[in-house]
């Protein structure tokens, strides 16, 4: 177990956040980050560079994330390393001390619900919650990383894919089926160019 460096680096003291800011730089892996395989597959950890600062309770964290993710291609369905690196930015606030846990309760004396601050947790996508005197940044940081997916990777940019009809992966070179339809009129264009090229050298 590697508690120590890594698990200060992801839940950093408040009274660590200075005025002046504090800089949190070091290696997590997915494990640490709490990605599961099917949020991500990492071959290795990711090298992580933030800087947090705290103006009075708000804790403003900025940074790097760098490292290589598996992705899978959805031309022809391999996996390839891709390369990671994104900015991170978010912001913390303390969760107050009366959050209730169970937003929506039914009074029955009122008979309607009472919609408490609950609800304020998904009032942006980049700011966060901390309770008591420590932040917890894995969480943030998992979800920078899933929301780091393309919406359609690709191995290569130019990838072909397979074919759609025997399946075979034209990257490694032209199936059956690919053959008849294109080939005959590319061939009769080059024949032509071929005859009259070959006339006025002779
Ligand atoms: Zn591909
Ligand atoms: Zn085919």
């Amino acid at each position: 177990m590697q508690v120590g460096a890594t698990m200060e680096l992801l839940r950093p003291l408040l009274a660590d956040i200075t005025a002046d800011g504090l800089s949190l730089v070091g290696e997590v892996t997915a494990e640490e980050l709490g990605l599961t395989e099917e949020d991500a597959v990492l071959p290795g950890p990711l090298a992580v560079s933030l800087d947090l600062t705290n103006i009075e309770g708000l804790v403003a964290v900025t940074g790097v994330l760098e490292g290589t993710i598996v992705r899978e291609c959805v031309r022809c369905l391999k996996e390839y390393e891709d390369p990671l690196a994104f900015s991170v930015r978010a912001a913390f606030i303390q969760e107050p001390k009366s959050a209730p846990r169970h937003p929506k309760r039914i009074d029955p004396r009122k008979g309607r619900a009472e919609v408490v601050e609950a609800e304020s947790e998904e009032e942006s996508d980049d700011q966060y919650h901390y309770q008591g005197n420590q932040l917890e940044l894995a969480p943030m940081l998992r979800e920078h990383v899933i929301l780091s997916a393309p919406m359609q990777p690709l191995c290569s940019d130019d990838c072909v894919g397979l074919c759609a009809q025997c399946g075979k992966d034209l990257n490694e070179g032209p199936c059956q089926c690919a053959e008849e339809p294109t080939i005959p009129t590319f061939r009769v264009v080059q024949s032509m160019k071929h005859k009259t090229g070959g006339s006025s050298a002779s």
